[in-house]
């Protein structure tokens, strides 16, 4: 099936266009856009009038938990989800259950990828074998089986020896190294950011130098032995500030923040709603004000989900005990566009920081409307409003401390190689 999106408004940040009119998608790809374009024989039309067209997002950091931890999500549902949210391609995080540290794991998660026939899946491979913190992955078996970066996520490497070889040994196969950054020796048993609310709640607190020193310690490793790394999650202002002089410095350093992160303080853990407890935590209103700054200037390259779904009797427990972590697939786009009308974000930016921007940094196909790009392709109406219900999310994570929030700003379409996978209304199109 070949397309044909007539008259919205083309929103391209890697070539900075913003007009109104057409776009053809034909045999997977982008293949003409204009004005006034026809539609041939065996050609859709999509009527896209007082809508965005834009590149699909790309997320570079998710959970998809499959293999292994398939009650909280698997590849098909958290690719039925992300298409909904408008992400047409995913970066799935190697924590799974075997690791993904070897090409079988890989291998499996792109199998179930391709059976679910949504999303497009980039599995990240570990940077140490079983995410042990000690011997390296096999990365040139990562890469060739079809991994774009390493990354231990979820946890830190802790030794600054090991994450030194990692840096040298992920460049030889063009790797990108993810850092979850995290000086476990500070964040402890911590549980929410360590503050006047973790204080008033009496719970363990996270201080906000437990990814300062860390992220501190690898601008440090890449300034004297080179390498390339793109910070995960960041949180703080001071986090903001560090990235910003080492970017200065002209240190191959990237970053990404989450929705999340700009959108709620540590204010949201009141009421003890472990769907607000996520690590890294949520910081202070100050830090979010930080955030913004470095989306505004540029510091912050990317917008993230970090989905990570849990299974609702996970979190349905003390706060102590219920694990980190926010279900984003389903409210990222909705929470980018309110950060886009309240903080005066551009919003050719901040979908650049969706788009263009991860494609470049990890090097994937996608990200622009240019001709002969994948017809990765998303139509939002940026005027409906709809209320937040975790109830009727497609991904098997209900955990989010956004229930109840009226959001504006929704995804109509989305096409994935060409071929419609999802539309308002319809649900997701097998
Ligand atoms: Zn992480």
């Amino acid at each position: 099936m070949n397309w044909l999106i007539k008259n919205g408004r083309i929103l391209d940040p890697a070539s900075g266009r913003d007009e109104v009119g057409d776009l053809l998608l034909r045999d997977g790809l982008i293949k003409e856009t204009g004005k006034g374009l026809q539609a041939g024989r065996g050609v859709k039309v999509v009527d896209a009038a007082d809508l965005i067209v834009a590149p699909g997002l790309i997320d570079m950091h998710c959970h998809l938990r499959e293999p292994g931890l398939e009650y909280k999500e698997t590849v098909a549902s958290g690719c039925a989800a992300a298409v909904k949210g408008g992400i047409t391609s995913v970066m799935c995080m190697a924590n799974t259950d075997p690791v993904n540290d070897c090409a079988a794991v890989t291998a499996y998660i792109l199998e179930k990828a391709s059976q679910a026939g949504l999303a497009r899946v980039y599995p990240i491979g570990s940077i140490t074998k079983g995410m042990q913190g000690e011997s390296l992955s096999e990365m040139a078996e990562l890469a060739q089986s079809g991994c774009v970066a390493v990354s231990d996520d979820g946890q830190p490497v802790d030794s600054s020896g090991t994450m030194r070889r990692a840096l040298e040994y992920s460049a030889l196969f063009g790797l990108l190294v993810i850092d979850h950054a995290e000086d476990r020796s500070i964040s402890g048993e911590g549980v929410m950011h360590e503050g006047f609310v973790s204080t008033m709640l009496g719970l363990e607190g996270i201080p906000a130098t437990a990814s300062l020193t860390e992220i501190g310690r690898d601008i440090a490793l890449i300034r004297e032995f080179g390498g390339r790394i793109h910070i995960a999650h960041v949180t703080t202002r001071s986090e903001v500030d560090l990235i910003r002089h080492a970017k200065a410095d002209g240190l191959s350093i990237t970053a990404e923040t989450c929705p999340h992160f700009f959108t709620l303080d540590h204010e949201a853990v009141r009421g003890f709603d472990t769907n607000a407890k996520v690590n890294p935590p949520l910081r202070t209103a100050d830090d979010v004000e930080g955030i913004i700054e470095g989306l505004m200037d540029g510091t912050i390259d990317v917008i993230a989900t970090d989905h990570a779904p849990h299974h609702r009797d996970e979190k349905d427990r003390e706060f102590d005990l219920a694990p980190f972590g926010i279900s984003g697939f389903e409210t990222a786009l909705a929470l980018t566009l309110s950060l886009v009308k309240k903080n005066g974000l551009d919003l050719m930016e901040a979908i650049g920081k969706w788009t263009v921007n991860p494609a470049r940094i990890a090097g994937l196909p996608g990200g622009s409307l240019s001709i002969d790009a994948p017809a990765d392709v998303i139509l939002v109406d940026m005027e409906a409003k709809w209320t937040v219900d975790p109830a009727s999310f497609l991904s098997k994570g209900k955990n989010t401390p956004f229930g109840g929030m009226t959001l504006k700003g929704e995804v109509v379409n989305t096409f994935v190689g060409g071929k419609m996978v999802y539309e308002r209304g319809e649900g997701i199109i097998v």
